[in-house]
Order: C-alpha cells, then structure tokens, then sequence
C-alpha cells in the first residue's frame, strides 16, 4: 500500500493525480478510514499539559521543531487535519514546499499582498487584473498608503521596465503581482522576466517577491514556482473546486515565502474551514481530467468560433502563432492553452446582449472553470468598475464575451452557440 507521504514507487516517481487519492492522510489515525473524514471541529484535545506547552512553542516559533516531531494540532484557525492534508496535496502540482488554503481566492489575494506591504510601499503589478484584485488595490490599499504601478500585459519585460522604474522612484516594493493569462483577454505575462526585473528593486538586501495568480492555467497547465516565481496564488473557486459550489483560495512557494502568509492568515482569521477543505480533496482526485476535458473542448469551440461569419476575434492561445511577440513566453511557460476563452462579435453591447440571452445549454453567469459551460459580459459584468477608456486600453470591448468551456458534449456546446448567433 502506498503510504502516506510517499512519492514514488522504488525509483518510479509518482505523478500528482496517482497521488491525489491517498497523499498526506493516515488511514490508521482515523480509525481505519479509507477518505479523510471531515473534522468539524474547533479545537483539539492535548494528551497532557506537557504535549500541549511543546505545541505552541513550535506554532509560535518559540523554538524549531525537532526532526520527528509531529506538528501538533492546536485549534482549527491554526490547523485542521482537512486544510492539512489539502494543503499537502495542492503542493504536489507546484512541487511547491508549502502551500496555505483560504476562504476564498480574494482571502488569499489580500492576506498575501498584506504580508508583504507597509505603508509608503508600492504593488507592481499587470493590467488587467481580476476585478476583485483591482478594487482592492487601486481602493483600499491606497487607503492605507500604498501606491500601486500598472504595467500592460501581452508585451515583453523589456518595453515597459524603464518607465515602471521611474514611477516606482526611490519607494520600497511590497510586492510584483501578476495575473497570466490575464482575464478576459487571454494575454500573457513573461514570469521568467518579472523574476529577473524583481532584483532590480531589492533594498537593503531585501528582494520583493514575485506573486503570479495562476486561476486561469494552474495547477496542471502552467507552474509559476518552476518559472521564476516565488509564490503562486489561485481562486480554487474556479478549476481546483471545479463544480461552482465551494469558494476557495490557496498560496503556495518556499518556505521563505509561505511561511509569512500563513502567519498572517493565523491572525487575520482567514484560513478555510473543514468543510471547504473535505470538498477541496474531493475535487482534487478529478483535477487532471476535469481540466483535460475542458482543454480539448475549447480547442473544438475555439476553432468553431475563428470561422463564424459573426465572430469579429477570438482570443484564445492555442491559436497564437509565431509572429506574435509573446508566443515565446506562451512556448517556455504553459504546457497547454486552457479552457477560458473570449471573442468579439461584430457590434457591440446590444449583439453581446442578444447572444447572451439567446443560450440554452451554456448558462449567463460569471466565474469559470467548473464542469458547465458559463458565459458573461466582462465590460459590464466582471469588469464593469474599469473605466470605459481603461476597458478600451486593455482591449475590454463592449462587443467581447467571455466563454469558460465545461465538460458537456463539444458538439451539443457548438449547437447551443450556433442557435445564439442566430439570433444576433
Ligand atoms: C475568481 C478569481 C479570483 C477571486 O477568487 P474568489 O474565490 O472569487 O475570491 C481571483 N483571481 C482570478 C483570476 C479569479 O478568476
């Protein structure tokens, strides 16, 4: 039997999704329990006062842990065997050292970006970011004195690093964000490159660390530690839950990195509860083939979609080719394009709308990345707190839908958008 924190099978390694069923859980400490069960519980009982005192010096960095010392269970703010176990899991897609599991991607996103800024610092990051990243930047980050400098994703490092340089000036950089594929528009950021313009701001020995949201590709299609990157941040809201009924967030990376967040995760109250976790380790064990499906309908869809007579672009990156600048960093950095794609109808608002309202299979809704088709309006939906001039820059259209391909049928999917162009 394979036990509990292996990874290999004599010298064979063990793939993430062989190991999603068992890695990280100990049957025998759950009276036998084939699945992890839920632990719904609030605190934990010590064995005696002595077992107790140990823990929380090790929780509180009081002392290091010695080298076969079980980290003790204290209270489920802290740890829980769930978020355990989850946590140990998610780690295996990144080989990542440590990861930490949220409430909610927004949980993650802002204990994260809170860890590492003071005031006077500023948040480098690529436009165009998830709305709800956006609002927590340009609104309350700047509230408590931190500026942020905006670069556009889709171009290389090398044009914009200048200019970001001189509006940083002499300030502390919290932190580097970044969100490829960025949402809605598919188009990329260069990790390796973000990694390299990240030393240029280390101060006093003190190098900002470089975030990447990994929602859109991650955790089976693209690995931002592998790339440079020094944390990874998902929304597993969207394909590690996959089913569109659990929000989550996780941050993984090195010790060094994670080891901060999850400190303040402690303290800002924002971990995940058992319940969110337990969902979280189910949908773990059909990751890769949730995300394989939906891959390979999109490329149908997309396909589909280029030759419409009423389609006026399709921004979706298995359709990148040689001649675009970034179709390097597409090469080095995804192993594949995902299932998220956006295309411009010919029109604008009202032929959106009448496409929108006309779909019977795909549903109106935001989010993505579950196992149904969903369609939206970013311009007015996801992205509607942009400026309609800043929309414009990031190539935001109000003629743009935004498509996340589920796991139906591809042909019965191309049936259902074919009737909808009918009726543009
Ligand atoms: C949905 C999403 C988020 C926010 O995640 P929640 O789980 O809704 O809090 C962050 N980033 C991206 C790219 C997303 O798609």
């Amino acid at each position: 039997m394979v036990k509990h924190s292996q990874k290999s099978i004599g010298d064979h390694p063990l793939r993430p999704e062989s190991q999603m069923m068992t890695y990280g859980y100990e049957p025998a400490l759950s009276v036998g329990a084939l699945k992890c069960p839920i632990y719904q519980t609030s605190t934990f009982v010590f064995e005696s006062a002595e077992a107790g005192k140990a823990f929380f010096e090790v929780a509180y960095g009081l002392r290091e842990r010695g080298p076969t010392e079980e980290k003790g269970l204290i209270y489920s703010r802290l740890n829980n065997p769930d978020l355990e176990v989850l946590e140990d899991r998610l780690s295996l897609w990144d080989n990542a050292d440590g990861a930490a599991v949220f409430e909610s991607g927004m949980a993650a996103i802002s204990t994260t970006l809170l860890a590492f800024s003071r005031p006077g610092d500023v948040i480098i990051h690529s436009e165009p970011l998830y709305g709800g990243t956006e609002y927590l930047i340009t609104h309350f980050l700047r509230q408590m004195g931190i500026d942020r400098v905006g670069f556009p994703a889709g171009t290389p490092t090398a044009s914009f690093e200048a200019s970001v340089r001189k509006k940083v000036a002499n300030r502390r950089v919290a932190a580097i964000f970044i969100e490829t594929p960025a949402n809605p528009t598919n188009a990329l950021v260069d990790i390796a490159s973000t990694a390299e313009m990240a030393r240029m701001f280390t101060t006093n020995e003190e190098r900002p660390p470089v975030i990447v949201d990994n929602t859109f590709l991650g955790p089976l299609w693209q690995h931002p530690l592998k790339a440079g990157a020094d944390l990874v941040v998902y929304s597993a809201t969207k394909f590690i839950g996959g089913h569109s009924d659990v929000i989550a967030g996780a941050v993984l990376g090195s010790c060094q990195w994670i080891l901060p967040v999850r400190t303040l995760r402690t303290f800002l109250g924002t971990m995940a509860g058992p319940w969110t976790g337990w969902l979280l380790l189910r949908s773990l064990e059909t990751l890769k083939m949730r995300m394989t499906a939906q891959m390979k309908n999109a490329r149908y869809v997309a396909d589909y979609l280029v030759d419409h007579p009423k389609v006026s672009a399709v921004h979706y990156l298995g359709h990148m080719t040689e001649n675009n600048p970034m179709f390097s960093v597409y090469r080095n950095q995804c192993s594949a394009p995902g299932s998220v794609i956006s295309f411009d109808v010919h029109g604008g608002e009202p032929e959106a709308f009448r496409f929108l309202n006309a779909l019977q299979l795909v549903s109106l809704a935001v989010s993505l990345g579950g196992t149904e088709s969903l369609a939206e309006h970013p311009a007015t939906m996801t992205h509607a707190d942009i400026s309609a001039e800043d929309q414009l820059r990031l190539g935001i259209r109000p003629s743009m839908i935004r498509l996340s391909v589920g796991v139906e049928h591809y042909s019965d999917i191309i049936a259902d958008l074919t009737q909808a162009f009918e009726k543009v």
